[in-house]
């Protein structure tokens, strides 16, 4: 059985999956402030300012948090079981949720790849 994760009817975040599922992995700069920042949201957290700009990680950065999953949060994502979920602190100044490889460590530097999970594209992460 396959069951397809559903999707945001956010704007937002429906254009981030579909960058995703294109290989790439955005998140917002402000054009006032400069501040980084993930998940996009369409204005700046750090100043108010909506002119943000989607940018584009070059992939790489560092675990700074890992976890093993045995009982996903649904039936059908059980077959995946066990697998990695990280936080992943990109080089470019923001941290996101990602699959990884479970023999991963904290701290370890890695690189962004994508795969199928549940129906759609994820990030997931390796070594580098
Ligand atoms: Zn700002």
């Amino acid at each position: 059985m396959t069951e397809t994760i559903s999707l945001s009817t956010d704007p937002i975040a429906r254009r981030w999956w579909a960058d995703v599922a294109g290989g790439r992995i955005g998140y917002e700069r402000c054009a006032d402030c400069g501040a980084a920042q993930f998940y996009p949201r369409g204005h700046c957290t750090a100043c108010g300012s909506r002119r943000v700009e989607t940018q584009y990680a070059a992939g790489t950065g560092t675990i700074f948090s890992i976890t093993v999953v045995h009982r996903p949060p649904s039936p059908a994502l059980q077959p995946f079981a066990p697998y990695a979920i990280a936080l992943v602190d990109l080089d470019e100044g923001v941290r996101l949720m990602a699959h990884a490889d479970p023999a991963l460590a904290i701290g370890a530097r890695v690189r962004a790849g994508f795969t199928s999970f549940g129906g759609r594209v994820v990030p997931r992460f390796a070594a580098e």
